[in-house]
C-alpha cells in the first residue's frame, strides 16, 4: 500500500454553503487547507495517503479581527503574522498570551501563511497558539451552522477535533476580561525552533483587595494527547495575595496532582515535570505582574 500523498481534486469554493457541499460530499476523503503548513508536515510522514479532495478556504471572507465591548473575534483563516500585528490583540494585556505564543513560534515563513484554525485543528499538545488560547477562556464557532464549542471540548485528542461532516472553523471568539486580568505565555524547549517540551498559558485576575480571585493555568508539550489545565495549582492560589514564595510553594507542591508528562525521546517525564513546575511559575508572575 502506497502512503502518498496524492490528492485527485482541489476546489477552491466561493462560499461557505459550497464549503460545506464538498466536505460532505468527500467526507473523511476530504481536507480543508488552509496554509498548508501542517497538511505539509503530516503528509510527508505518510498520514494523509487516504486523502482524496483538497479544499482550499482562501476565497472566503475569513480572515478578520474584529473587537465589541464582550468579545473579540478572529476568523479561522486569520494568519499568525495578521495576528501578531494586530492593534486588537496588543492593546488588550488578558490577550498578551497571544502575542508571547506567536513571539515563540518560528520560523516567519509559516507564520506569515499558518492560520489560526489550522494551528487548532491539527490538534497537537505541543502546538504553542492552542495553548494560549485555552488559556483565555477561546470558544470556537462552527460553520455552517454557528453553533460555539468551549476549545477544551473542541480538541479532543492526537489530529482530533469535535467537527461534524460538513463542518469547520469560522471562527474563534475570545470573551473580554476585566481591568484586573492579565495573561502571558511561555515555552521551553531544547532548542530555539524546536516544539515545547513544555509550555504554559496563565491567564490571572485580582480582586479589590488585590488578591488573587480567578485563574487558568493550561499546559502543552509532552503532557499527553491533550493540553492539561491545572486545577489543583489554580484552586490552591484562589485568595492568595502576591507573594512570590508562596506562589513557588503552591506550583512545587500541586503540580504532581495535576500533570502526568510522558517520556521520549526529547526528555524524561521527571524533567518535564520539574519544567513544568519552573515555566508555569514565571507564567504565572509574569501575568500577575502584568495587571498593574
Ligand atoms: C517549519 C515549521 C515550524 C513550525 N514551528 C512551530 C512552532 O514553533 N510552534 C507551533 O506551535 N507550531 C509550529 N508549527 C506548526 C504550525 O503552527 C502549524 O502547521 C499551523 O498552525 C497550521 O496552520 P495552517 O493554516 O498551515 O493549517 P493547514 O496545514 O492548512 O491545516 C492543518 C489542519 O487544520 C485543518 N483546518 C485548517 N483550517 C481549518 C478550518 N477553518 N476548519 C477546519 N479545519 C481546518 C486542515 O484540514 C488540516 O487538518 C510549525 C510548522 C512548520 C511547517
Amino acid at each position: 500500500m502506497s502512503l502518498a500523498f496524492r490528492p485527485k481534486s482541489f476546489f477552491k469554493p466561493s462560499s461557505e454553503a459550497e464549503l460545506s457541499k464538498y466536505l460532505k460530499q468527500f467526507g473523511e476523503r476530504a481536507k480543508i487547507i488552509a496554509g498548508g503548513t501542517g497538511i505539509y508536515e503530516i503528509a510527508h510522514r505518510g498520514l494523509l495517503s487516504d486523502v482524496e479532495a483538497l479544499v482550499d478556504i482562501s476565497g472566503l471572507n475569513l480572515s478578520y479581527i474584529e473587537s465589541s465591548s464582550d468579545v473579540t473575534r478572529i476568523g479561522g483563516a486569520t494568519t499568525m503574522s495578521a495576528l501578531y500585528q494586530s492593534k486588537q490583540i496588543a492593546d488588550r494585556k488578558e490577550l498578551s498570551a497571544v502575542l508571547d505564543s506567536l513571539k515563540s513560534i518560528q520560523p516567519l515563513q509559516v507564520k506569515n501563511v499558518a492560520t489560526i484554525a489550522g494551528a487548532i485543528c491539527t490538534a497537537l499538545p505541543f502546538f504553542d497558539l492552542p495553548v494560549a488560547l485555552l488559556s483565555i477562556g477561546s470558544r470556537v464557532r462552527i460553520g455552517p451552522t454557528g453553533a460555539i464549542k468551549n476549545l477544551s471540548d473542541f480538541v479532543k485528542g492526537y489530529f482530533s477535533v469535535d467537527l461534524d461532516q460538513g463542518e469547520f472553523v469560522k471562527e474563534i471568539e475570545i470573551p473580554v476580561g476585566n481591568k484586573n486580568t492579565a495573561s502571558a505565555f511561555q515555552k521551553f524547549a531544547l532548542t530555539h525552533d524546536d516544539w515545547a517540551l513544555i509550555n504554559c498559558g496563565v491567564s490571572v485576575s485580582l480582586d479589590r483587595g488585590r488578591e488573587i480571585s480567578d485563574s487558568a493555568i493550561v499546559f502543552g508539550g509532552g503532557v499527553g494527547e491533550k493540553a492539561v489545565r491545572a486545577k489543583s495549582i489554580e484552586k490552591s492560589l484562589i485568595g492568595t495575595r502576591i507573594d512570590e514564595s508562596k506562589i513557588k510553594e503552591i506550583f512545587d507542591k500541586e503540580i504532581s496532582k495535576d500533570l502526568e508528562p510522558i517520556s521520549d525521546i526529547r526528555s524524561s517525564a521527571k524533567y518535564r515535570l520539574h519544567l513544568a513546575k519552573v515555566v508555569g511559575r514565571r507564567t504565572f508572575l509574569e501575568a500577575l505582574g502584568r495587571i498593574k
